[in-house]
């Protein structure tokens, strides 16, 4: 790509959060965006040049938008795959390559995929329907994670005892044996068109357990440096892999041994990323353009300790959103708060997030308790 010719043009599969994110760091670089996505009030509908209305899971509307395009990224794993294959033949770059997003958002295909590279993951078996998962009690405890379609906890089940197969699910799915985790960590990797890699710090991320979100995030984790190193070989080991460029997030378990195994990988920019826009020389927003301009990669490495804590929508209200608090978050030193502008706020849904960065531990997890206490999306 001639970067001192007409602007490269990048298109976006999908309007939400990540990609109002990522074209907020477009900015910075001479490139004119695109984004397609079915409702034009989404998050990223105002900050790009050209907005598209269409289906990103739609043959045609996905070939339509990408045709014109010289590359093109994704916000969310679940777009047509087969539209993005045939726009690769015809030259439009892919970041990820289309056949990495088919293993991944298949999680049978995406275990197989660690197996056969001997990356190391819980132990796992297929079940192809509900009387599969019944002949497996001898497998328990464990979890049973639905093949396609599952997001933030839903198609996840646990499955302790033998009462509780039938809870399991009637499609092809992996039982996987259950980690007694002692840490869940998660990293970014970026990959360039040549291979080259860059590697975030991993950071600690603990979830809130009744909606099986990410409650808040410390980078950088607090691990030995063995451990440490051993998530970072897997995760480039993962990566590698694919074999495709693109920008992954790595999320794996420690545990109560010290064994780190990989829980699952997604090929784009992440929720476990966010809090790099503050606290890292190069964000994760910033490393993709770089990565799709053909840029040299970025600096991967944290300015400043930092805590990220989501803003979910309260339970029990649903309705145009306010944001109880704001005021006094916004006064906190070093906190930066990102609303990510969706009118409507349910339970569970992801509203914004707050960073606070600083050089004290101590002082992160007591302003991170201060936004949680306060701020507040509600109708
Ligand atoms: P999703 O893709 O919906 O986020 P995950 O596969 O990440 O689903 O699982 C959600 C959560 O369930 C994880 O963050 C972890 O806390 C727990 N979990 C998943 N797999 C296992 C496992 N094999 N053993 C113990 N806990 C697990």
């Amino acid at each position: 790509m001639d970067k001192n010719s007409a602007p490269s043009k990048i298109g976006i599969l999908g309007g939400g959060q990540l990609g109002r994110m990522l074209l907020q760091e477009a900015a910075n670089y001479t490139v004119e965006t695109w984004v397609m996505e079915n409702d034009d009030q989404c998050p990223a509908a105002h900050l790009c040049h050209h907005f598209v209305k269409g289906d990103i899971k739609n043959f045609n509307d996905v070939y339509a938008f990408g045709k014109k395009l010289d590359a093109l990224t994704i916000e969310i794993e679940n777009v047509n795959t087969e539209a993005l294959e045939k726009l690769e033949s015809e030259g439009v770059k892919i970041y990820p390559h289309p056949s990495v997003l088919k293993t991944i958002r298949n999680k049978i295909l995406q275990k197989e995929y660690y197996k056969k590279h001997e990356i190391p993951t819980p132990e796992f078996r297929v079940t192809a329907n509900l009387d599969e998962l019944k002949e497996a009690a001898d497998f328990l405890p464990a979890v049973h994670k639905i093949g396609e379609g599952g997001y933030d906890g839903r198609g996840v089940q646990l499955l302790k005892e033998r009462e509780d197969l039938a809870k399991g699910f009637d499609v092809p799915s992996v039982l996987e044996k259950m980690v007694v985790i002692d840490k869940e960590i998660a990293l970014m990797v970026g990959v360039n068109d040549k291979g080259e890699t860059a590697v975030y710090p991993p950071v600690e991320m603990s979830f809130d357990k009744d909606l099986n979100l990410l409650d808040y995030q410390l980078c950088p984790a607090l691990l030995d440096e063995k451990i440490l190193w051993k998530i970072e070989a897997i995760a480039l080991a993962v990566v590698r892999n694919f074999k495709s460029p693109g920008i992954f997030a790595v999320e794996l378990f420690v545990d109560r041994k010290g064994d780190v195994l990989v829980n699952e990988t997604a090929p784009r920019v992440h929720n476990s990323g966010h809090h790099t826009i503050e606290a890292h020389f190069s964000s994760q927003f910033d490393m993709l353009w770089r990565i799709m301009l053909g840029y040299p990669l970025g600096n991967t490495a944290a300015i400043l300790s930092s805590i990220m804590i989501n803003i979910i929508g309260a339970e029990g209200s649903s309705g145009d959103v306010i944001y109880e608090g704001l005021d006094e978050i916004l006064k906190i030193e070093n906190a930066f708060v990102h609303l990510y502008g969706k009118k409507q706020t349910k339970p569970g849904r992801k509203m914004g997030h707050v960073t606070i960065v600083s050089r004290e531990k101590q002082d992160l997890t007591h302003k991170a308790n201060i936004v949680k206490r306060k701020l507040k999306a509600k109708a």
